[in-house]
């Protein structure tokens, strides 16, 4: 126990001083029983044939074996922690000490006074002034002690020659009287400048103290920080930063050792809508428990949010591939059970991303590279939301990355075109508008589906641009187009991400001189529900300037009633993998039913998309359908072949009318 484990009682003013004061005595002490035994036993020695056996032989003796009891428990006491009760008990018992201490003493140097001759007499009133000086330098930190055993020494003395009347040394008595007494004055000072050190040593105490918690704080700041820089604040889980530092580091582990790693990124397929629909507090619990599911099920491998809704973990040590892609397989199953949000329960298709390092991929970046192909190939194709990669994966992404640098160098003039495929009434006849459909053909790489070069330009940040130029030319290309014809222009989700990218394609459409009531935005419902809140306010701005919107592909989002009653929608298009089973599937055919009517019922055009045969045009025309798009009625054309088709749709026209009247 130290002296600061216990408060001191409110009595001790200043708690470091009297520890000051007893450590002080404490080391002091020993020596003022040697200073007193020395002097003690040079005067006994001295009258050692004049005087009596008990006063240089028994006293001396019993004084000194009280002296080293003394001075062990002195010795022993130096070494432990005092209490500042403890050590004010001490320093209060030194009071009574600086009695007995000079009585044992004094009592024995003056006891030897009358046996000596006159120089004998000299010797003992100088051993006793020499030691009274000695032990006064010693308890110089101990005022009153000081005082009490100065004047009980000198009391003594004077005792001794008022008792035996022997005035021969009374002068030499008397001066040392006086020198001790300016002693005392002189030491004075030296108490102030103890107590000033006292006082010093506090507040340098004090200020180690605040500097120490001071450290202490900066440390938790900076822990925090830390934390606060490589976790993520929803979920607790490690973030993107710490993610890297951590796959660079096992990377470099699996390879020395040898052990195999694989790296798994999940995608929460649905949940922007999910988060739109149901708001943001359902998201972020979503998030959590997905968060709180991963930790459950892989237990000590590493997780991290890389953000948005996508997940990692690390799966090291497995045996073989195999058994990363099985375990890889067996956390996906985390999304088998549906999540429970405020607002209800909701199922989430969780798209995975697996890649495994290996000589083809011998760096960190080259795993995560191609995880994140795996991913984007898992969310490109709705039929497959587990891909590892592999071989197929390698040589698509060679294929991307080809594409990608031969897109970005592209003589965007030379290369890319439009073709006009027609939507049109069929109870009428009559086209209504063409759909612009992009068309790259590179001098490297040949022809190039736009379902192959608009996601390469979405994902590689060129779509704006791409965007920018095949409108320019559409509304050229349609300038010339009957009044009455439609121009329908397809739009990306980053063409709506911001309210500059949606003023720049009203620019190019005011510049153009088209009428805005004859142009047609096509969004895709995915694009849609990417960012619904953005989309909106993207959707309405261009609404103000009389354009059209036309949902694309609808049936393969996750777009809820509310939201399609909320965008300001002058069409859908139901997507053709629904046409595909129309004639045959029930649940193709009662789908695109429910569409029509759903879209006659809110007054919305509706497009059925990819009709190729005559049977599905017939299950169309029977379930109400009235506008379609297909290769039976029309496959896209270059724009030369635009007069063509309305002449013949004109004359189409015609024939009905003479045979119908
Ligand atoms: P989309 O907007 O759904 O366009 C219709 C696609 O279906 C076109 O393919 C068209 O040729 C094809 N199609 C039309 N009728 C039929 C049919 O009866 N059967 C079959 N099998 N297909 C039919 P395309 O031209 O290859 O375009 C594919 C997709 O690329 C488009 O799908 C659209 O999402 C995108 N796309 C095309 N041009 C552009 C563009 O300028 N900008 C943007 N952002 N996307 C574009
Ligand atoms: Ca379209
Ligand atoms: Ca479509």
């Amino acid at each position: 126990m130290t002296w600061l484990d216990k408060d001191p009682p409110a009595s001790i003013s200043n708690p470091d001083l009297v520890i000051a004061q007893y450590k002080s005595l404490s080391r002091q002490a020993p020596l003022i029983y040697l200073i007193g035994l020395v002097g003690g036993w040079s005067l006994a020695i001295s009258h050692w044939s004049v005087a009596p056996a008990w006063a240089v032989i028994y006293y001396p003796i019993l004084v000194s074996i009280v002296s080293a009891i003394r001075i062990a428990n002195w010795l022993k006491a130096r070494k432990a922690d005092v209490s500042v009760i403890e050590a004010k008990k001490q320093l209060d018992r030194s009071h009574v000490m600086a009695i007995l201490v000079p009585l044992l003493f004094g009592f024995w140097g003056f006891s030897l006074f009358p046996y000596g001759d006159l120089a004998l007499q000299g010797q003992v009133i100088f051993t006793v002034c020499v030691g009274t000086v000695s032990i006064m330098f010693c308890v110089l930190h101990l005022r009153t002690a000081m005082l009490i055993g100065v004047l009980c020494i000198n009391v003594i003395g004077l005792a001794y020659f008022l008792v035996y009347q022997n005035f021969d040394h009374f002068a030499v008595f008397l001066s040392s009287v006086v020198f001790c007494g300016a002693l005392t004055f002189v030491f004075r000072n030296y108490y102030e400048d103890f107590l000033q050190l006292v006082t010093v040593g506090q507040q340098l105490k004090a200020k180690q103290t605040q500097l120490e918690l001071k450290a202490e704080e900066t440390e938790r700041l900076a822990r925090e920080n830390e934390k606060l820089a490589n976790h993520d604040a929803l979920t607790g889980l490690p973030n993107r930063r710490l993610f890297f530092s951590v796959l660079e580091a096992k990377c470099t582990q699996a390879q020395t050792k040898g052990h195999l790693l694989a790296l798994c990124i999940f995608d929460l397929g649905g949940f922007k809508a999910l988060n739109d629909l149901f708001g943001h507090v359902a998201g972020d619990s979503l998030l959590l428990q997905v968060g709180t599911r991963l930790k459950a099920k892989v237990g000590n491998s590493f997780i991290a949010r890389l953000g948005g809704d996508e997940f990692c973990v690390l799966i090291e040590n497995a045996a073989n591939v195999r058994e990363a892609e099985m375990r890889a397989r067996d956390i996906r199953d985390i999304f088998n059970a549906p999540f429970l949000v405020p607002g209800g329960g909701v199922s989430l298709s969780g798209f995975v991303g697996v890649a495994i390092l290996d000589d083809d991929a011998p760096s960190y970046v080259n795993l995560y590279e191609n995880a994140a192909f795996a991913l984007r190939v898992s969310k490109r194709k709705s039929d497959q939301h587990f891909v590892v990669f592999g071989e197929e994966q390698r040589e698509e992404m060679r294929k991307t990355v080809l594409l990608e640098r031969t897109l970005l160098n592209a003589n965007l003039f030379e290369e890319l075109s439009l073709e006009y495929q027609p939507i049109i009434d069929i109870r009428s006849n009559r086209v209504l508008c063409f759909e612009a459909l992009a068309r790259w053909k590179s001098p490297e790489i040949g022809e190039v589906p736009p379902s192959d070069f608009i996601p390469v330009a979405e994902h590689s940040g060129y779509i704006n641009q791409l965007t920018s130029y095949l409108l320019e030319r559409a509304l050229r290309e349609a300038r010339d187009w009957p009044e009455d014809i439609g121009l329908s222009f397809n739009l990306s989700a980053t063409n709506l991400s911001s309210a500059e990218t949606v003023s720049q394609l009203l620019t190019l459409v005011e510049r153009s001189g088209f009428a805005p009531e004859r142009l047609e935005f096509e969004i895709t419902e995915t694009a849609v529900m990417w960012d619904y809140e953005q989309s909106l306010k993207a959707v309405r701005s261009l609404k103000k300037t009389g354009v059209r919107i036309s949902l694309d592909d609808f049936g393969t989002g996750y777009s809820s009633l509310k939201q399609m009653h909320e965008l300001p929608l002058d069409k859908i298009k139901v997507d053709r993998s629904f046409v595909r089973g129309i004639t045959n599937d029930p649940t193709c055919y009662g789908i695109v039913k429910s569409l029509l009517t759903l879209s006659h019922d809110m007054n919305i055009e509706c497009v059925i998309e990819g009709v190729e045969t005559g049977a599905e045009l017939e299950t169309v025309k029977e379930i109400g359908g009235d506008l379609v798009q297909g290769f039976l009625l029309g496959r896209p054309l270059p724009p030369t072949g635009v007069p063509d088709c309305l002449a013949k749709a004109q004359s189409k026209q015609r024939e009905a009318w003479l045979s119908a009247s």
